[in-house]
């Protein structure tokens, strides 16, 4: 039997022989004393490369997210954000249950948060409504088919929320998807946002981390936050190495994931079971069966054909390409798709 292939999620990425090398290579101490040397120097990279003063290693995209909102809020408060976000959907409740803040829900197309609709979902200055006190905003959006945030809307956003006072957090888990896809300065597309996000544990073969990023005096209060949430690591440079081993030649080579989703996407559209393929932007295909026919159908004929997708809703299955997926993978995975009836 040839080797399964993996398209359930870009988080089941392996490190390289490379990047265990560099892993191996790096110094390290103790980060809860801020004395890990090669955690610094990723928090400081990826601050400089994104325009931010400074940079905390958390252990996962969740806890950056829900630190960030930590910082942000205070009991009471809301947050504004739309309703196929992962701080939603997939954090467990962890805006209520960390920060005892409550959600307003955006429902714009793909994830979209154009200026308008964020403005009119924040509340008055009036003692009857809860406060609104950060708007978050995530690309590319996972839920939305892998869309990547038009510049011009996030832009628009980012204005609209200095104008109310109010933080614009990026959910960047994958940005680098984002970025690659736009060809934008990762500098200028940085500075749109307050605080950010990033997973390296999404596409580029690291095992596990993600950094999130702000002013000085925000990572300061983040890192208490952390420390509170239980997520304060020591040793953990091993893990900064791989990042820093990985972002620029990994995300440099996420065209191909681009691609090879795309052409999945391709043969999807043309399959007379499916009714629907979400337009692919970057590594994500979502795709819809028709005739309301269970995802379980298709997740299991490519399961057959030694391929592992997931069921993402009762009709809708998705695929995600990633690092450890090549060209000959990709043959694979088009012929089992245009063999299922
Ligand atoms: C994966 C992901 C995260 C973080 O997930 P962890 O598994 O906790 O690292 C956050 N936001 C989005 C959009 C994601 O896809």
């Amino acid at each position: 039997m040839e080797q399964m292939i993996d398209l359930r999620s870009d988080t089941v990425t392996r490190p390289t022989p490379a990047m265990l090398e560099a892993m191996l290579a790096a110094p390290t101490g103790d980060d809860v004393y801020a004395e890990d040397p090669t955690v610094n120097r990723l928090q400081d990279m990826l601050a400089e490369r994104f325009g931010h003063e400074a940079g905390l290693f958390c252990p996962s995209g969740t806890m950056a997210n829900q630190i960030a909102i930590n910082v942000h809020v205070s009991p009471g408060d809301e947050v504004v954000c739309h309703r196929l976000s992962h701080i939603y959907n997939y954090e467990g409740g962890g805006i209520a249950r960390n920060s005892g803040a409550s959600v307003r829900l955006v429902q714009e197309p793909r994830g979209r948060m154009p200026a308008e609709v964020i403005r009119s979902e924040v509340n008055p200055a009036d003692s009857h409504f809860a406060r609104t006190a950060l708007v978050c905003v995530e690309d590319t959006v996972n839920k939305g088919g892998g869309a990547v945030q038009p510049t011009e809307l996030l832009k628009e956003g980012s204005e609209a929320c200095r104008d109310m006072g109010l933080p614009f957090h990026l959910d960047g888990a994958r940005a680098w998807n984002a970025l690659r896809h736009t060809g934008m300065d990762w500098t200028a597309y940085g500075t749109i946002f307050d605080s950010i996000s990033l997973c390296l544990s999404k596409g580029l073969g690291t095992p596990a981390g993600s950094v999130l990023l702000g002013s000085r005096e925000f990572i300061a209060e983040a890192h208490r936050s952390r420390k509170v949430m239980g997520g304060g690591m020591r040793q953990v440079g091993i893990l900064a190495a791989a990042g820093i081993h990985a972002i620029e030649p990994h995300v440099d080579r996420m065209e191909e994931d681009h691609r090879r989703a795309s052409d999945i996407g391709s043969v999807l559209s043309q399959h007379p079971a499916i009714a629907e393929v979400d337009p692919v932007e970057t590594n994500i295909v979502i795709a819809r069966l028709s005739g309301g026919r269970p995802a379980s159908d298709l997740v299991a004929a490519q399961q057959d054909a030694g391929i592992l997708c997931s069921a993402f809703g009762p009709d809708k299955v998705r695929w995600v390409t990633h690092l450890d997926f090549n060209d000959d993978d990709l043959t694979r995975v088009l012929s089992a798709l245009r063999d299922w009836h």
